[in-house]
């Protein structure tokens, strides 16, 4: 019989790695903290009015360098989970109808645990145990892909050299906030500032909606300055220098929101990318190994499920 797998963390590193095991006939088990699939490729929706508005709040667009991650893009593109999207550069991709469309695409072929973090595991000889709360969920084999602070926290006791590897990454974090405004800006579909590293307006994007939707992503050093502040108190203070960057009136959104990215971009990646310990059957995926963008997270996760059926 096979053994049994789970994996913690059903990003785009996760899902990968759980789609390649399933290709080679394992069938692991997935457990996300998140209510639903996207991890930091998330679209948020939010009720404004009569209507609806879908917000890409983590990951704008993403690149297909790799020929293995090209392979999986056309896939979703022939599907209609991704669409190219000019106004980022000529071979960026989103996904369609939200940037969460290829993680929801991915997520259906497996049993996943949504709204339980793990927050603890354990060791035995032959067994891996997975706390969440009061429950305890027990595999063979476990997987954790999950950002790199999250992972030297979980792995600090059994696993003490893939945690130290983990605590030797800082990811740098955003604030990001969206926005409906009543009339259209004056501004084209993209816009970089400083304070402001990025701004797009979500409803070009390909398949959303009608509104004037924008996205807006503070730069690291101004999420790093303003990290503890409620996003009440941090999200006029966002809006405020897009406005004053991008040189136009200020207008009050119909609707706003904001999200803190604690761990958004990690740096560059040189070591290897992808971590199995035999002994421990345990492994380690991510983008904090492989470099800081989904495709980096995409071959990430191939390289683990490689690793661990080779
Ligand atoms: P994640 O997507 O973070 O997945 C990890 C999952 O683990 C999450 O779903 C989380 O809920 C879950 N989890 C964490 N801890 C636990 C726990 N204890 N128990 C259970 N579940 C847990 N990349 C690009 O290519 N282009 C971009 O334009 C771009 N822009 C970005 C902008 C922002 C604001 C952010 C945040 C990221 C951006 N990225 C971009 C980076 C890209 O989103 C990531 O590299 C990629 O999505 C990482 O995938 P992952 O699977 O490694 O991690």
């Amino acid at each position: 019989m096979s053994k049994t797998i789970a994996i913690i963390g059903a990003g785009m590193a996760g899902l990968s790695c759980a789609m390649k095991l399933k290709a080679r006939g394992l069938n692991p088990v997935l457990f996300d903290k998140g209510r639903g699939p996207g991890g930091r490729m998330a679209t948020r929706r939010a009720h404004i009015g009569t209507g609806e508005a879908s917000f890409d709040h983590g990951a704008q667009y993403f690149t297909a360098r790799d020929p293995r991650f090209a392979k999986a893009v056309e896939g979703w593109r022939s599907a209609g989970y991704a669409a190219p999207w000019p106004a980022a550069g000529e071979d960026a991709y989103v996904g369609t109808p939200g940037m969460n469309a290829p993680i929801k695409q991915m997520a259906q072929f497996f049993n996943i645990v949504w709204g339980k973090r793990i927050d603890g595991v354990l060791h035995d000889e032959h067994t891996w145990h997975l706390r969440a709360g009061d429950t305890i969920f027990r595999a063979q084999q476990l997987v954790c892909a999950i950002p790199a602070e999250q992972a030297a926290e979980l792995l600090e006791r059994e696993a003490p050299d893939f945690a130290a590897q983990a605590t030797a990454v800082q990811s740098k974090p955003c604030w990001a906030l969206m926005a409906r405004f009543a009339d259209r800006l004056d501004l084209a579909d993209t816009f970089r500032g400083e304070a402001v590293a990025w701004a797009a307006r979500n409803s070009a994007k390909p398949g959303r909606g009608e509104g004037e939707d924008w996205v807006i992503h503070a730069s690291p050093e101004w999420s790093a300055e303003h990290l503890e502040l409620d996003k009440d108190t941090a999200a006029p203070k966002l809006l405020a220098a897009f406005f004053a960057e991008a040189g136009i009136t200020l207008q009050q959104p119909l609707h706003s929101d904001a999200h803190r990215w604690r761990y958004a971009m990690v740096g560059k990646a040189d070591g290897a990318a992808a971590l199995w310990d035999p002994q421990l059957a345990l492994g380690v995926c991510g983008d904090w190994l492989a470099g800081p963008r989904v495709e980096n997270a995409f071959l990430s996760g191939l390289e683990l499920a490689a690793l661990m059926t080779e």
